[in-house]
């Protein structure tokens, strides 16, 4: 096969992945909304994000040529408020793929009861091969692209896969010139001193351990001693390694992009955490390391697959040793490979429901910026409890009560709110 015809079929490859993707979140919000008793033009209104926008940003290179990037940004239903949502940077972002993570963003925001819709954008690129003025004059283009469609009471972005304080920082910086009035509500995950929120770097981390904690009551397991094995070593999960140790629990696996570390005695997290690099890789320093499907099937108490989508699927699902799997990436488990864990009786936190705690201080960090009172870290860390564990409790109830499994039952509680409201707009 010639690297081109390689390329053109990876590149085919991906965009069926975004399209399965999103044909799935379609099916299950679809079996949400009758469930919960609308009618199917509700399921027609919330199938799609009601406004997409692609745009082409000309950047100009450090060599001196010139770059057009593609970008996105999608906004799936504000009925309930202005839409929110990170920005990833990453060569296999697709249209596809930012139309079913806007959806996910609405789920995410429903589940956790915040006054918003879901959006979601991207721009195909590859950050780790750019400079970092490359990556400011991306980030600015990007802004100057979608300024008419955001804004801090229209759709609020955030940072996502490989985007980071500093790019919200210029992207704030850049929105606030074009309005020509400080906009720090406009965007967040922003640096402490441009108007970030206390606790928004470890977040979604935090709202997984608060979680597992629920997951671990409802199963009667200490997470004192606990074993727990965290597929990815990426934001969420080195930060969930590390308040995994620091709850008692015992990490006895982690991976990288690269491969997989086992110890069922418990890894040295201290160590990996001081060497990992800044785009999570830390196993290429060893010699002795397992694959990234190998480690999912280690006997543990608890996994937490939060790398990549499509992990545990029809084909391993048997194998899974866990008892409980929370889901900190979005869609590592398949519907098929859902529906395998359940009758097997381990208890599954759906990515959305899991993943909230993101989005959950991000509301903090714009309530906070339209209020101009900043919270302390304790503060921000008690409010982002009692969220998400009412959230769980909600999903578990629903779970229970309606006899459905709990990705379905996150559904239900993600898009009633959005539905609510979209009624009584007259929308449907
Ligand atoms: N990108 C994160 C997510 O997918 C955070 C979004 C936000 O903070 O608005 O949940």
């Amino acid at each position: 096969m010639t690297v081109t015809s390689k390329a053109n079929q990876i590149e085919k490859e991906q965009q069926e992945e975004s399209l399965n993707l999103f044909l799935s979140t379609q099916s299950i919000i679809k079996e949400a909304v009758e469930r919960l008793g609308y009618p199917e033009e509700m399921y027609e209104l919330l199938k799609e994000p009601l406004r997409l926008l692609q745009v082409r940003i000309p950047v100009r290179m450090d060599d001196g040529s010139t770059k057009i990037f593609t970008g996105y940004r999608a906004q799936h239903n504000d009925a309930v408020g202005p839409t929110k949502g990170g920005i990833r940077f990453h060569p296999e972002v697709d249209e596809e793929e930012v139309k079913a993570l806007s959806m996910w963003m609405s789920l995410k925001c429903g589940i956790v009861d915040l006054p918003y819709g879901g959006g979601k954008g991207g721009i195909i690129c590859d950050p780790r091969k750019m400079s970092f003025y490359e990556l400011e004059r991306l980030s600015r283009g990007y802004v100057r692209a979608i300024s008419q469609i955001v804004g801090p009471t229209k759709d609020i972005p955030a940072p996502d896969v490989y985007t980071n304080p500093q790019i919200m920082a210029w992207m704030m910086d850049e929105y606030s010139r074009i309005q020509e009035f400080d906009s720090p509500g406009f965007i967040t995950g922003k640096p402490l001193v441009l108007g970030g929120s206390q606790g928004r770097e470890t977040a979604t981390a935090k709202g997984v351990t608060i979680c597992i904690e629920e997951a671990a009551k409802a199963k009667g397991i200490a997470i004192k001693g606990a074993r727990v094995i965290v597929q990815g070593f990426g934001n969420a999960g080195s930060y969930l390694a590390k308040f995994m140790k620091e709850a008692g629990a015992n990490v006895i696996g982690i991976s990288d992009a690269n491969g997989a570390l086992y110890n069922p005695d418990g890894l040295d997290i201290d160590y990996l955490l001081e060497r990992r690099d800044s785009f999570g890789t830390v196993t290429n320093l060893f010699k002795d390391v397992l694959t990234n499907k190998e480690i999912l099937e280690k006997e543990c108490d608890i996994l937490v697959p939060a790398a990549i989508s499509n992990q545990i699927t029809a084909q391993n699902a048997h194998r899974i040793q866990a008892k409980i799997v929370v889901e900190a990436a979005n869609g590592p488990t398949t519907l098929e490979a859902t529906k395998i864990l359940t009758e097997r009786g381990v208890l599954l936190v759906p990515d959305v429901l899991a993943s909230a705690g993101g989005v959950t201080v991000s509301y903090f960090e714009w309530v906070q910026n339209n209020q101009g009172y900043y919270w302390t870290e304790e503060e921000v860390e008690d409010k982002l409890r009692l969220k998400i564990v009412d959230s769980f409790q909600k999903v578990l109830e629903t779970a229970i009560q309606r006899k459905v499994d709990m990705r379905l039952a996150a559904y239900m509680v993600g898009m009633r709110k959005m539905a609510e409201a979209s009624r009584f707009r007259g929308w449907v």
